[in-house]
């Protein structure tokens, strides 16, 4: 049996696991890279999942870091069934069709700026078609309903308490008449969250494939997480500015909606401060939690038995059209905005951030996990002013982290649910996080369970054979391209040499002239010292 990391392995994002055994090829996961350009650029790359050759695939749940490529992987050819749970299902319908329309919003605004530099068009990465082409390949299966894609394999889905519909994956596998226990974690949720239940305990694995996206640091908890978001609602709503909510469309909208439900009833949300979810995906989301119910937990069970409907708050509207989400900001005086996407690269939000983001009034409130080199972490690592539509904004707004609400199991949590786990040979593959983190989990899982760690790297290949020690091959050049560092510093400095050069050319040319490369070469300046101050 052989794994290979084609995502999600020393980062967050792209998650995606290709098994091969007894001759079957499939794939746990096929999410999309977000994150900078050299991130992004994976996604492109087919070749590395050769998707006419994958049989199936499992998809834990419908975060697009888990599931964004499925529409790409259909228009490069996998005709195979897509087994998730039906919650799953429901979301992927809408998520997949919003993430084709943002790939050809996008495609259409590149391909706008490179005719106009001469350039030929670019392609979307999927369409909307693609989208609709995917949905007919998937089948479902609800937790604790074992099924056999082929003889030699047994799946369970588990709830993974993360968001609606989320599992962890237990595969049993028969290879060459030996049977071995691979368990995928998927997003390990955080326990007593809103709306859904608790991670499910597993205790048997042979080989443990373990998120690890807050292997370094624990949440605060929710108590502090209402007071903070309070808190910000007061600030901005004191100086008639607008809070500002980036939120993933799909669970934490709606736990946003739960949370401002249970500070109304608290006598702690303005009853004349409008609530606006502008998102048409979140909204479409929010039907999908009113229709999967029974996948919801006890708590919130009880609540609308009761007659009280957490996902509605008197105050609230939502904004479909996009002439509705334009006119937010004309409005002037307060509002609390949520919007997507929740790491602020992409959607409706960079509209209202660049808004809003320079306001000093005005606060930027994250709930979510913030991915390198996306506009949210940017914020939240404190940039003085970010890139927005190609317009340095200035930060001025009040920025609020609060990762109370994450849906993901903080370390402790983590270290927890790993604990449950009892066979000592069972061997641990850290993904789906950062790698500093994931070496400072690695370090408190071997040293509290003496379980045997391993970080793969992108593109890395194992052979995984129970109680021997997993093999590696590895691919490090495809898998991460050296950067040259000593020839672009010797490149960078032999131009500035020819420049030098060339002073009194340049104080030749005409004043006019002179003052467009002046300010050419202070950007360039500008750009060097936001690396130093970088390093
Ligand atoms: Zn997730
Ligand atoms: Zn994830």
């Amino acid at each position: 049996m052989k794994i290979k990391f084609a995502g999600a392995a020393r980062t967050v994002t792209g998650s995606c696991y290709i098994l091969e055994v007894g001759g079957h090829r499939f794939a746990i996961d096929c999410g999309m890279y977000q994150g900078n350009d050299e991130i992004e650029n994976r996604n492109w790359d087919m070749d590395i999942y050769d998707p006419k050759h994958i049989e199936f695939i499992v998809i834990t749940h419908a975060h697009i870091d888990h599931s964004g490529l499925l529409p790409r992987m259909v228009q490069k050819g996998f005709r195979g069934p897509i087994y998730t749970t039906p919650p799953t299902k429901e979301l992927l319908k809408i998520m997949l069709l919003d993430s084709a329309h943002i790939q050809e919003v996008e495609a259409l605004w590149k391909t706008k700026r490179r005719l106009r530099h001469g350039d030929e068009k670019t392609e979307p990465l999927y369409t909307q078609a693609d989208a609709e082409k995917t949905y007919p390949l998937i089948k479902t299966f609800t937790y604790n309903e074992v099924f056999e894609p082929f003889p030699d394999l047994k799946v369970n889905f588990l709830d993974a308490g993360h968001i609606l519909g989320a599992s962890h994956i237990e595969l049993w596998v028969n290879d060459q008449g030996r049977t071995s226990k691979l368990v995928f974690s998927g997003d390990v949720g955080r326990p007593d969250q809103l709306l859904v239940s608790n991670p499910s305990v597993i205790s048997e694995a042979d080989f443990l494939f373990v998120e690890s996206t807050y292997g370094d640091r624990d949440h605060k908890d929710d108590k502090e997480s209402l007071d903070e978001l309070a808190e910000a609602i007061a600030y901005s709503y004191q100086r008639g500015e607008k809070v500002i909510i980036p939120s993933f469309a799909v669970q934490r909208t709606q736990e946003m909606i739960y949370s401002l439900h249970l500070l109304s009833l608290a006598g702690r949300l303005p009853p004349d401060l409008p609530v606006i979810v502008d998102s048409p995906l979140a909204i479409r989301a929010t039907e999908v939690f009113r229709r999967c119910q029974e996948y919801l937990d006890e708590e919130t069970h009880v609540k609308i038995k009761n007659g009280e409907d957490p996902l509605k708050l008197p105050q609230m509207r939502f904004t479909l059209s996009t002439q509705e989400s334009m006119a937010i900001n004309l409005t002037a005086g307060p509002a609390v905005i949520i919007s997507a996407s929740g790491m602020a690269n992409a959607g409706r939000i960079k509209h209202h951030l660049r808004h809003n983001l320079w306001r000093s009034g005005a606060s930027i409130v994250f709930v979510g996990f913030q991915a390198q080199g996306t506009t949210g972490r940017k914020i939240i690592d404190g940039a003085e002013k970010v890139r927005i539509f190609n317009e340095d904004i200035a930060v001025k707004a009040k920025v609020f982290t609060i990762n109370g609400f994450s849906a993901h199991a903080g370390q402790t949590q983590l270290l927890d649910w790993i604990g449950h786990f009892k066979n000592q040979a069972m061997q641990i593959f850290l993904i789906h996080g950062e790698y500093e983190a994931q070496q400072i989990l690695a370090g408190l899982i071997e040293k509290r369970f003496g379980f045997k760690v391993h970080i793969p790297d992108y593109l890395e290949e194992s052979v995984l054979v129970p109680g021997e020690a997993a093999k590696y091959v590895e691919f490090p050049e495809k898998a991460s391209p050296r950067i040259d560092w000593n020839y672009l510093l010797s490149d960078a400095e032999l131009k500035m040499t020819a420049l030098r050069g060339r002073i009194s050319q340049i104080e030749s040319k005409p004043w006019v002239e002179q003052t467009d490369l002046r300010d050419r070469l202070i950007e360039v300046n500008r750009h060097l010292l936001e690396i130093i101050s970088q390093t």
